[in-house]
């Protein structure tokens, strides 16, 4: 297990960076919000951040984020019970985001949980949402995941499907569109994603620009441990981090096999 301090190190570090960005890209660093990707932490490290003050979470398969979020809601709720000896103060309330692809057969247990879903590629997928968020009587906060780079071995929406289901979906009561979503593809260096993330905020200035999805359209997810802030610069206000918080000792090798290994773990 990693020592306590790398974590709060790492923690720091790397809201300095998103800081950095921001203030490149001519914004305020608040207007950054980075989601830490629980995947590889241990669930002390997942309490670490939350002691912290962190509260943006995101998990990429149901099952383990029902587990966290049972989890953490018990720590808060212990936390509640028995502070007054710590400094930092865990938020109330974690924001819980699902970066991963959804099966339609999950989208009931995951709704009363989750507060925004980034990784919504299709309309059958949107289709289940309604349905189900309708029975629930919840409203669904999304963003559409786009396929920028059409990678075979990527899900996501092609960048000229995004307006067509975006239009769709205006009939669909109970979801409300936020914004997109994007991975980059595999690189050495985080210079070589710069276009796409280009490509993808420029769809999503363009769909601000033209009205149709109203003033709740306002969020870009994209960027990761390795190119967040590129994606920053690129004009994201959501990042994905994991391995850069909660991986191994070592600061991640970009490789393919690496990533691959870490993926499956
Ligand atoms: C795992 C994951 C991340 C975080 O990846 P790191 O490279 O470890 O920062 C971000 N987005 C999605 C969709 C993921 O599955």
């Amino acid at each position: 297990m990693a020592p306590r301090n790398q974590l709060k190190d790492r923690y720091r570090r790397m809201l300095d960076n998103v800081a950095d960005a921001a203030i490149k890209s001519r914004r305020q660093p608040e207007e950054i919000i980075p989601v830490a990707v629980t995947k590889y932490a241990s669930p002390d490290q997942v309490r670490q951040l939350i002691e912290l003050g962190h509260q943006d979470l995101g998990e990429s398969r149901v099952q383990q984020f029902q587990q966290r979020v049972a989890m953490a809601n018990e720590f808060i709720a212990r936390h509640k019970i028995l502070s007054g000896s710590r400094k930092a103060e865990p938020p109330d309330r974690i924001r819980w985001h699902m970066v991963g692809h959804v099966q339609r057969n999950k989208v009931k247990p995951l709704l009363p949980i989750v507060r925004l879903i980034h990784s919504v590629d299709s309309l059958r997928l949107t289709e289940e949402l309604q349905a189900q968020a309708a029975k629930a009587d919840l409203d669904v906060d999304f963003l559409l995941q786009v396929n920028v780079a059409g990678e075979k071995q990527k899900s996501g929406l092609s960048l000229p499907a995004v307006p067509h289901v975006a239009e769709q979906i205006q009939t669909m009561f109970n979801l409300r569109l936020r914004g997109l979503m994007m991975m980059a593809p595999q690189a050495e260096d985080p210079e070589e994603c710069r276009p796409w993330f280009s490509r993808c905020a420029e769809l999503f200035h363009e769909m601000r620009r033209d009205g149709h999805y109203g003033k709740d359209f306002n969020l870009l997810s994209m960027g990761m441990s390795n190119d967040y802030q590129v994606a920053i610069e690129s004009g994201a206000n959501m990042v994905r981090i994991g391995t850069a918080l909660f991986g191994d000792a070592d600061p991640p090798t970009i490789n393919c096999n690496t990533r691959q290994q870490k993926v499956t773990r």
